[in-house]
C-alpha cells in the first residue's frame, strides 16, 4: 500500500513548499512511532494532567431501564478540558518539544480544540495562534474568551464561508511562511499524511485502555462499541483496541434535521458525499455535482464537518464499520435519558453514540456488553441546550444579564 493511503483514501495533498516540513514531520513521528520511551512519556503525562486512565462506566440504572445488553460508558469527558481532544493536543504538544519548535497553530470551529491547543501551549510554554472563521468567533464566545485568557492569539478568518474550511486553509497559509519554529496542530484524524495516522495513535489511548477495563469488568470482548464521528478522532481511539476482535463498531454521523434535508453532516449514510481531494488529503466529502462543498449543520458543534477520517472511509468502505445517523431530535431524548438515568451530562456530540446505542440494547441479550465512547462532557453546551428544551427561566437569566451590562 503506498504510503499514508487506507485503501484508495488519504494520501498528502501538500503545496511545494511544505515539502521539507512534511518530511521532518514524518521522519520525526516515525522515530517517535517507535520508541517505547516516548509512549510511556505520554502515559505519565496524561495520567499526571488529564485523569487517564479515564473510567469505564458500568451504566446500571439505563442497563436495567433498557432492558438488553450491559452498556459500559468510556469516560472521556473526565480528560482535562472535557473531552478526548486533550489526548491528541498533549501529545503533539511532546512532538513539538522533541522537534524542538517553540511555536503551535491551529485551526479551530466551535473552539474545543482551539482551547485544548492553548491548553497545551500554555503548559509547554509555546506561543499558540489560533485560526477560527469570523462566523465561530462570534458563535463561540465563551471559547475564544478561554483561549485568549490561556495565552492564544485568535485570529479571526474573513476568507470563503467564514467558518472551519477557511480557518484549515489560513492555518496552512501562516505554516508555509513559518514552518521553520512553527508546528500546526490539526485537530482530528483528517487532512494529509502523516496526520490521520498520528491523531489516532495518540486517541488509541482510549481503546487500549478500554479493552483492558472491559475484560476486568465484564469478563470478555463486547459485541458492539458506539462513536460519534466528526472527523472521526475519538472512533478511532476507541476502535482501534477492538478492530483485531469480534467486536461491532458502529460509528454515528449528524443527521441533523434529517438526512432528506440540506441541513446535516453525514458522509457515510446518505447519498450527499462523494469522494473528492480537499484540505490535502482524499476522502468523501459532502459536495454538489459541481464539487462545491456543501454546507453543514449539526446541533453538536463538532460533527459539524464536510470530511472524514480517511481511516475511516476505508473501514467504511471494507464494511468493517458500520455507519449510522442521530438526528438532532433523537439526541436531545438520548441527552435526557442519560442525564435523568445515570446523572451523566454527555456533549452534543457524544449524545449521537447514545441515541443509536439505546435503539439497539434492547434488542440485545443480557449477557452481551456495548461500550458508549463519551467523548466529552456537555457542560460547553448549556447554551444550545437550553435553547433547544426553549427553557423560559435560563432565557430569562439571559436577559437580565444582559441588561445588567446595560445599565
Ligand atoms: C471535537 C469533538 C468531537 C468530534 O471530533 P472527532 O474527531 O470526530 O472525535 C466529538 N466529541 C466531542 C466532545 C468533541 O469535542
Amino acid at each position: 500500500m503506498k504510503k499514508g493511503y487506507f485503501g484508495q483514501w488519504g494520501g498528502a495533498f501538500i503545496p511545494e513548499v511544505l515539502h521539507a516540513t512534511f518530511v521532518q514531520l514524518n521522519d520525526e513521528y516515525k522515530k517517535l512511532r517507535q520508541d517505547p520511551a516516548f509512549w510511556q512519556e505520554y502515559i505519565d503525562l496524561m495520567g499526571n494532567y488529564s485523569c487517564r486512565p479515564t473510567p469505564l462506566t458500568f451504566a446500571e440504572n439505563l442497563s436495567d431501564y433498557l432492558g438488553g445488553a450491559r452498556i459500559y460508558i468510556k469516560r472521556e469527558d473526565l480528560n482535562h478540558t472535557g473531552a478526548h481532544k486533550a489526548n491528541n493536543v498533549m501529545g503533539q504538544g511532546l512532538l513539538v518539544r522533541r522537534m524542538g519548535k517553540k511555536r503551535v497553530i491551529a485551526e479551530t470551529g466551535a473552539g474545543q480544540h482551539g482551547v485544548a491547543t492553548a491548553t497545551m501551549a500554555a503548559r509547554f510554554g509555546f506561543d499558540c495562534t489560533i485560526y477560527m472563521g469570523e462566523e465561530d468567533v462570534a458563535r463561540q464566545r465563551p471559547n475564544v474568551f478561554w483561549m485568549e485568557k490561556l495565552g492564544a492569539t485568535v485570529v479571526p478568518v474573513t476568507n470563503g464561508s467564514r467558518t472551519l474550511k477557511d480557518a484549515i486553509n489560513e492555518a496552512f497559509r501562516d505554516w508555509v511562511t513559518t514552518m521553520d519554529e512553527t508546528h500546526y496542530v490539526f485537530g482530528t484524524a483528517c487532512g494529509p499524511h502523516p496526520f490521520p495516522e498520528m491523531v489516532a495513535w495518540f486517541q488509541s489511548i482510549i481503546g487500549l485502555e478500554a479493552r483492558k477495563q472491559i475484560i476486568a469488568q465484564h469478563g470478555r470482548m463486547p459485541a458492539r462499541v458506539y462513536a460519534c464521528v466528526g472527523g472521526g478522532s475519538n472512533a478511532m481511539g476507541i476502535f482501534q483496541g477492538f478492530l483485531d476482535e469480534d467486536v461491532e463498531l458502529i460509528g454515528v454521523e449528524a443527521g441533523g434535521k434529517g438526512l432528506d434535508t440540506d441541513q446535516h453532516a453525514s458522509r457515510m449514510v446518505g447519498d450527499r458525499a462523494a469522494p473528492g481531494v480537499a484540505q490535502g488529503y482524499k476522502t468523501m466529502f459532502l459536495q454538489d455535482d459541481d464539487g462545491q462543498m456543501r454546507s453543514t449543520h449539526s446541533i453538536a458543534a463538532g460533527l459539524d464537518y464536510v470530511g472524514i477520517s480517511p481511516i475511516l472511509s476505508d473501514l467504511g468502505e471494507q464494511g468493517r464499520v458500520r455507519f449510522e445517523a442521530a438526528t438532532d431530535t433523537e439526541v436531545l431524548e438520548a441527552l435526557t435519558m442519560s442525564m435523568e438515568k445515570e446523572g451523566i451530562i454527555p456533549a452534543l456530540e457524544s449524545s449521537h453514540a447514545f441515541v443509536q446505542a439505546i435503539k439497539e440494547a434492547p434488542k440485545m441479550d443480557r449477557d452481551e456488553a456495548i461500550i458508549i465512547n463519551m467523548s466529552g462532557r456537555g457542560d460547553k453546551d448549556i447554551f444550545t441546550i437550553a435553547h433547544a428544551f426553549d427553557d423560559p427561566s435560563w432565557k430569562q437569566f439571559i436577559i437580565d444579564r444582559a441588561d445588567s451590562y446595560r445599565r
